[in-house]
């Protein structure tokens, strides 16, 4: 170490000198007053949130809140969910001190084989295409399971609870910012589809901010709904209407899809995590059991000491995030076709030997599934891996509601991609999901298209419960990122101690498998400079992750508080008091671009445009920030060790001597360094490099 030390410094000297000069329960809010007694809700609507506002205060549940919140959300997010989709609806139940899940996730139709997605010659069509075809989409079950919750868990009807939305699809609400930039991203989707394009590109114009959305079919299928209730759906002329389409569409759905449709009741899934109990949805979710592998194996280590985004914490974690998606990619899937071994996944001891795989120092490369069916007794299922397809990441919504007996509803809810497969039922008003594309387009592994199936998800509504108390209602959108924004806003309440709405805004990353991690605004550059130099790749620029919502419940003193994100109009709100509306996030800006790049193995380095320079036409680089890049001093080494920001060291005499192969590529401005991942040493125990 010592040697280390006088290396660098020796090396920087003589660099500089050729160089120019130059509270008790987790979360709780206190600034939310003094917290809610009589229910709260947390949505990304205002609107939504005043819906179900409404009903509890009519004195109903939170099952029937949350019905009531689902069908606004139709109304006024109609992009992200409703009748045409499909969800996961999570319900405590306080009296009984149950949990259980309403699972209404959609369901392939029975005319389709593995091949559903593949061209003439085999390959897969691209998704581009194939999620705007009629066989895209799978047999929705927003409604029945709307339906479902309310008869068996819920005090009011279906008929009372859908007034709200009612009111709001006829009389039209004010279109937010959330809502008209997603329809300025979609223009050309909504315009291939008439009737879509009149609600929202009315006369070829995109609704904009403050327009009224006015939504007179849809209030009449959702009047149709108030009387005959899910038959005229399931059995009747919307869903004549529906199948229709999809058939003039390329799809196969017939009406006997709509009839066979069930929602299924199931057992969540259930650990623990320091001490607090985390149950989530089961499959045909691999969401929450994903979740719930990565808090568990982030259970070995001290999350708290390594500091909220710390590259050490942010290290660890992606390395738990590849090693628990690698499982969800071989062994998760719809349980009524084969088996999950859910009880392997969660195993102790295979949640040791799979921790053992994480190189406290460098990213790892080869990351495989390992074999859980072994603590279950069991033989490994004979599906082949499949490879995923990264696809568009989905858009759809998470809302969390707590009532005043404290019982609470996590639910999330989905058509898929942002105004799922384009197509609008005609003379109905609502689009039509796409989650035929969550299957996976190359047909032999564990989810692959099968008649009947219902495709993997990664929505992952969750509970938190202390000693058998609620305590918190948490779940995002955002396709398979959903587990890393959910899993990693647990450990900042329950590791990093942050109160909820700050757990919610703290920058979040993502990976789901080596090298390549996205990353929102305000992971500090020095932070991703330093796992850089462990083998991770930052994206080159950041962008928005999920859209939590959570409601969190003062066990103590018996006060509700909840958090609520700001990539669109979230909004936490009490029955009788203030509420809290997050507000739009500030753009991410383009960095003014520097005079050079630097790429180590193919990778974009992260720096800014003023800590580069070009000497001699030969690229120099902040001496604090190459050193960093390359590994040769860790952010903590900053305190102890300061090299002079104001000094440049030569980037290729500094990599050559580190070992990288270096090229200037003069004619494009990039310096070029290579150096194999297995040749760059290991750091000793104390957390330093050893070269
Ligand atoms: N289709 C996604 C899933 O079930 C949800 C949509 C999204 O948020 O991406 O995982």
């Amino acid at each position: 170490m010592k040697f280390l030390k006088s290396f660098i410094l020796v090396t920087f000297s003589f660099f500089c000198m050729i160089t120019p000069a130059f509270a008790s329960v987790p979360g709780v809010d206190g600034s939310m007053g003094k917290g809610f007694t009589n229910g709260i809700v947390s949505v990304s609507h205002p609107l939504a949130a005043e819906a179900g506002i409404e009903i509890l205060k009519q004195g109903g549940n939170a099952v029937d809140a949350a019905a009531a919140i689902q069908l606004s959300l139709n109304v006024v997010e109609p992009m992200m969910s409703g009748i045409g989709g499909g969800g996961f609806i999570m319900i405590y139940n306080k009296k009984e001190n149950k949990i259980t899940m309403i699972e209404n996730r959609e369901m392939a139709p029975q005319n389709v084989t593995p091949e559903l997605f593949l061209d003439e010659k085999g390959k897969p069509i691209p998704f581009s295409k194939r999620h705007t075809s009629g066989k895209a989409v799978a047999v929705p079950g927003t409604l029945m399971g709307v339906e479902t919750s309310l008869e068996k868990y819920g005090t009011l009807k279906l008929s009372q609870v859908i007034d709200p939305a009612i009111k709001q699809a006829e009389e039209g609400v004010k279109v937010n910012w959330a809502t008209a930039q997603y329809i300025d991203e979609n223009v050309t989707k909504l315009k291939n589809n008439q009737a879509a394009a009149k609600v929202f590109v009315p006369d070829g114009k995109p609704l904009e901010e403050g327009d009224t959305l006015v939504q007179p079919d849809l209030a009449k299928t959702f009047k149709l709904i108030k009387k005959q209730g899910s038959d005229v759906f399931y059995q009747g002329e919307i869903g004549e209407a529906l199948t229709k389409e999809i058939q003039k569409r390329e799809g196969t759905m017939t009406t006997e899809d709509l009839e066979n449709y069930e929602v299924k009741e199931r057992e969540p899934i259930k650990s623990e995590y320091r001490g607090f109990e985390v149950v989530g949805a089961a499959s045909p979710s691999s969401g929450s059991l994903t979740v719930l592998q990565i808090l568990e194996l982030m259970e070995g280590y001290d999350v708290q000491k390594m500091g909220a985004n710390s590259p050490e914490y942010l290290h660890h974690l992606t390395e738990a995030m590849h090693l628990a998606f690698a499982d969800r990619a071989a062994y998760m899937a719809d349980e009524d076709f084969y088996d999950v071994p859910t009880e392997g996944l969660l195993d102790e001891d295979y949640i040791k030997e799979r921790r053992k795989l994480i190189n406290p120092n460098r990213s790892t490369a080869d990351v495989k599934a390992g074999d859980p069916w072994k603590y279950e007794g069991k033989e490994p299922t004979a599906m082949k891996m499949v490879k995923e397809e990264k696809t568009p990441i989905g858009q759809t919504t998470h809302f969390s509601v707590m009532d005043k007996w404290g019982n609470m509803v996590a639910y999330t809810t989905t058509i898929e991609q942002v105004f799922g497969s384009g197509i609008m039922v005609p003379d109905y008003g609502f689009m039509l999901n796409n989650e035929m594309t969550d299957f996976d387009a190359t047909p032999g592994g564990v989810n692959q298209v099968e008649p009947g199936k219902r495709p993997r998800s990664s929505m992952s509504p969750t509970f938190v419960l202390k000693d058998g108390n609620p305590f918190m209602a948490i779940g995002s959108p955002g396709g398979a990122t959903i587990i890393a924004s959910v899993s990693e806003t647990i450990m900042n309440v329950l590791d990093h101690k942050m109160l909820i709405q700050d757990a919610i805004y703290a920058p979040r990353i993502y990976s789901a498998g080596y090298p390549t991690v996205r990353w929102e605004p305000g992971i500090e550059q020095n932070t991703r400079l330093e796992l850089m130099a462990k083998g991770h790749v930052y994206e080159e620029k950041p962008q928005h992750i999920g859209n939590v919502q959570a409601v969190i419940y003062d066990y103590d003193k018996g006060k509700m508080y909840g958090g609520a994100d700001n990539t669109r109009e979230g909004t936490v709100q009490g029955v009788y008091d203030v509420s809290h509306k997050s507000k739009k996030p500030k753009e991410i800006k383009e960095e003014k671009k520097g005079p050079f790049t630097l790429k180590v193995n193919g990778a974009v380095y992260p720096y800014t445009a003023d800590q580069m320079k070009l000497i001699d036409e030969k690229p120099y680089i902040q001496s604090d920030k190459l050193l960093l890049g390359l590994g040769v001093i860790q952010t903590g080494d900053l305190e102890t060790f300061k090299p002079d920001k104001k000094s440049y060291l030569p980037v290729l005499g500094v990599a050559k001597s580190l070992g990288y192969k270096t090229k200037w590529n003069e004619k494009d401005k990039e310096a070029l360094l290579e150096k194999d991942p297995a040749d760059i040493e290991d750091p000793d125990e104390d957390g330093s490099v050893t070269n």
